[in-house]
């Protein structure tokens, strides 16, 4: 009998909720400006965003999630808690939504929670860590230390949920090592996936008051894009997912409104794996003998190895008269072999 196994696509249906429970609020975060959402969406809105992004869902091979994200959500009332979550479940029923995830504090976990967000089929259960550093998440004012985020972790691991655990670069007092100990810490805890975000000064924060008053200095761009590359690189080693470089741009981030300053770029991710690949063709410069170079990499990995803007085609160009990028389906993760075509006149 012939079997034919169809790779599922993961979907999430993203229900922003701002700042919703959160205790105060953090330094660098204003969530209705960042994810460009200002109130807490209704019973019904919520709804209608789900049945709105179903539609555009292929049926077959897709494994959709519904994503609580942009605030607290095991810090509502149980009660509140369990009204969101109900909402929801009928999609669940049909087998629409294979599952939920949400975003909360390492701070607002507890046994409780745990097991009415088991009932509700949530399946992932990310926390934002920010620093395994309890020195930065101090200047940072977070509220929580890395013990809560290594308590709270080994809970949710214990009873069963996948473990997201969140990085942001460069908030007060971090530093490339202190990041790097970060994501080390985030492996060893067992996450299961990570987010990584570079801090950026947004309108209407304490971060901002901060760096009006010279008492913060964001990373530059390019340091974000060398920490990130680092961090990507630590995190792909061991296994964890890296679910998203760079925070998602809305609009208001997009026309620069609601950004004061720090790394943002609406192309991110692309800029730290341009920079991963442009280390992997670098030895090629060194070559003896230049003339016409064909590059074969694995098929997704074409955009990134030509760079964005094609800035790694553009290196090479310096040394070769022609540059030609090829996808190979024979290779895979970041393998990539060349042929020169030596030239003699
Ligand atoms: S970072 Fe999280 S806890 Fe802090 S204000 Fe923003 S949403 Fe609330």
């Amino acid at each position: 009998m012939l079997q034919i196994f169809m790779k599922q696509k993961h979907f999430n249906i993203p229900l922003f909720i701002p700042e919703l429970a959160c205790p105060f609020q953090c330094i660098y975060c204003n969530q209705k400006k960042i994810s460009g959402r200002l109130k807490v969406p209704s019973a019904e809105e919520i709804n209608k965003i789900v049945e709105e992004h179903l539609r555009t869902i292929p049926e077959k091979c897709s494994r959709v999630e519904l994503a609580f994200f942009g605030g607290n959500f095991t810090g509502l009332q149980l009660n509140e808690q369990e009204a969101f979550l109900k909402l929801v479940q009928r999609h669940i029923k049909t087998g629409r939504i294979s599952g939920i995830r949400l975003s909360t504090r390492p701070d607002y976990i507890n046994e409780e929670v745990l097991k009415l967000l088991k009932r509700y089929n949530v399946k992932t259960i990310e926390l934002g860590a920010q620093s395994m550093d309890d020195g930065v998440l101090k200047l940072s004012k977070r509220g929580h230390t890395v013990r809560d985020t290594e308590t709270a972790s080994a809970m949710i691991l214990r009873a069963g949920f996948s473990l997201g655990l969140q990085i942001m670069i460069g908030l007060p007092g971090d530093t490339l090592e202190k990041s790097v100990f970060t994501a080390e810490k985030i492996i060893e805890i067992g996450a299961d996936n990570t987010r990584i975000y570079p801090a950026l000064v947004i309108k209407d924060t304490k971060m901002e008051k901060m760096y009006k008053e010279g008492k913060y200095q964001p990373l530059t761009l390019k340091e974000a894009v060398k920490w990130s590359k680092k961090l990507l690189l630590i995190f792909e080693k061991a296994n964890v997912k890296v679910i998203r470089l760079g925070l998602h741009p809305s609009e208001g981030l997009l026309s620069g409104e609601e950004l004061v300053a720090g790394p943002f770029h609406p192309s991110f991710r692309e800029l730290v794996l341009t920079e991963i690949w442009n280390d992997l063709l670098k030895p090629l410069l060194d070559s003896e003998k230049s003339g016409e170079i064909e590059i074969h990499v694995p098929p997704g990995q074409l955009n990134y190895a030509i760079g964005y803007e094609g800035r790694n085609k553009k290196m090479l160009l310096g040394k070769y008269q022609q540059v030609k990028f090829c996808s190979d389906q024979e290779l895979t993760g970041r393998e990539y072999k060349f042929r020169l075509f030596v030239s003699f006149s």
